[in-house]
């Protein structure tokens, strides 16, 4: 049975491994490399990426580059993500701009941290979208854990504070926050999510709490431009690449990791609560060329 990864990554996989089969049992030619390069390009792998891929199909042209090239992806991404349980009461602050998939990526770690038996807390305080509140109530109500939002108020800050207190109250393991998302570039917006990390540093230092952003596959190089913004004001540790399905970008990995160092924690492959799959660097080259799959 094909990987949920594996299916995700069809797209993508049809750009780059069939710009290297073109190549395969062929003299490597300058023009060969040269439309190699192009079509690699084409699936936001980064230039500095393509680059290094073409040193080593040069360096192997002669036995079976395809696996040398795999190895060489895998060494440039970020160590295997395994979701583990929290020792101290955490917070993930799911932070991104609108459509990104942070609603339904809140959601998906919800049912990712419930499943290893941990107690879930969800804050809704994406206020300014009246629909992510909506949408979370529904996810919270699937994933069965406990939801906070409050429709009278449009302060994420404040749904964010009395989250944060029932969740204390309740002894919850980890709480997932839906922050604000309009667009990146207001300035009120980023002052709002400082406003968020003071509540947690100066009211609630029990937490310990990370920031993971969500980064929509499809949008390619823009969603880097996105998460630079986001990294200047918030310190980011990890990311959510969504959308990985029906896309042709999922080479944007790279220059997510050797651009901004953020690695990759996880991979939305659907709109389903399940649709998320903890990063492997492994599956996920092995997706991209067609190697194998490793379900
Ligand atoms: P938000 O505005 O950032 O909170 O984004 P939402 O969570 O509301 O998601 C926007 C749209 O993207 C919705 O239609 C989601 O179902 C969809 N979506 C989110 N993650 C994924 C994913 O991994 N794959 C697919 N195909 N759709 C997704």
């Amino acid at each position: 049975m094909l990987s949920k990864l594996f299916k995700a990554l069809s797209r993508s996989r049809s750009t780059i491994a069939d710009a290297f089969k073109s190549l395969a049992g062929k003299r490597v030619t300058p023009e060969s490399l040269e439309t190699l390069e192009e079509q690699l390009l084409s699936a936001d792998l980064g230039f500095k990426t393509v680059e290094s891929i073409l040193d080593v199909v040069e360096h192997h042209s002669k036995s079976n580059f395809i696996e040398k090239v795999g190895e060489h992806l895998v060494s440039l991404l970020p160590e295997k993500f395994s979701p583990e349980i929290f020792k101290k009461p955490t917070i993930l602050m799911v932070v991104g701009v609108n459509g990104t998939g942070k609603t339904t990526s809140a959601a998906k770690l919800a049912h990712v941290y419930k499943k290893l038996g941990q107690t879930v807390t969800m804050i809704a305080a994406d206020t300014y979208r009246a629909a992510a509140v909506e949408q979370l109530k529904i996810w919270g109500n699937r994933v069965g854990c406990h939801l906070v939002c409050n429709e009278q108020t449009a302060e994420p800050t404040a749904v964010l504070f009395d989250g944060l207190a029932s969740a204390k109250a309740n002894q919850s393991d980890v709480v997932i926050v839906d922050t604000a998302g309009r667009l990146h570039t207001y300035t009120n917006l980023m002052s709002e999510l400082a406003k968020m990390y003071r509540v947690i540093e100066n009211r609630f230092q029990e937490f310990e709490y990370r920031s993971l952003i969500t980064m929509d596959a499809s949008l390619g190089q823009n969603s880097i431009i996105q998460a630079k913004e986001f990294g200047k004001h918030v310190k980011l540790e990890g990311a959510i690449l969504t959308k990985l399905d029906g896309t042709a970008r999922g080479g944007i990995v790279f220059p997510l990791y050797q651009e901004l160092q953020i690695p990759v924690e996880f991979i939305g492959v659907g709109e389903d609560l399940s649709d998320i799959d903890p990063f492997d660097p492994e599956e996920y080259v092995s997706g991209l060329l067609g190697l194998k799959d490793h379900d």
